[in-house]
């Protein structure tokens, strides 16, 4: 079986890396209740709008397979944060 890497969309063709991304709602278990909250305004609000984009709100899980060189890039920053102060070359060499 081949496999592409969803980061460079290369063949594959050492070891894949699965990157599992699950994002979710912070809850502590408790809900702090409104007494202002209009049921009805939100039911109005989310009518028509597909249970999965609601569900997004709170839940998303994403799976992607990765050569080893991306699964190196991405664990250096998985955030894609902007690196400051730090001399990043324009062209990674290849590994092999
Ligand atoms: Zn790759």
């Amino acid at each position: 079986m081949q496999f592409t890497c969803d980061r460079c969309g290369k063949v594959i063709k050492g070891q894949r890396y699965i990157v599992k991304i699950h994002i979710f709602a912070d809850f502590d278990g408790t809900i702090d209740v409104d007494e202002n909250i209009d049921i009805d305004e939100i039911i109005r609000k989310t009518d028509g709008i597909p249970s999965s984009i609601l569900e997004e709100e709170i839940h998303k899980e994403f799976t992607f397979s990765l050569c080893q060189r991306c699964k190196e890039i991405f664990s250096a920053n998985p955030l894609n944060k902007i690196l400051e102060n730090m001399d990043v070359p324009d062209k990674i060499p290849p590994t092999e």
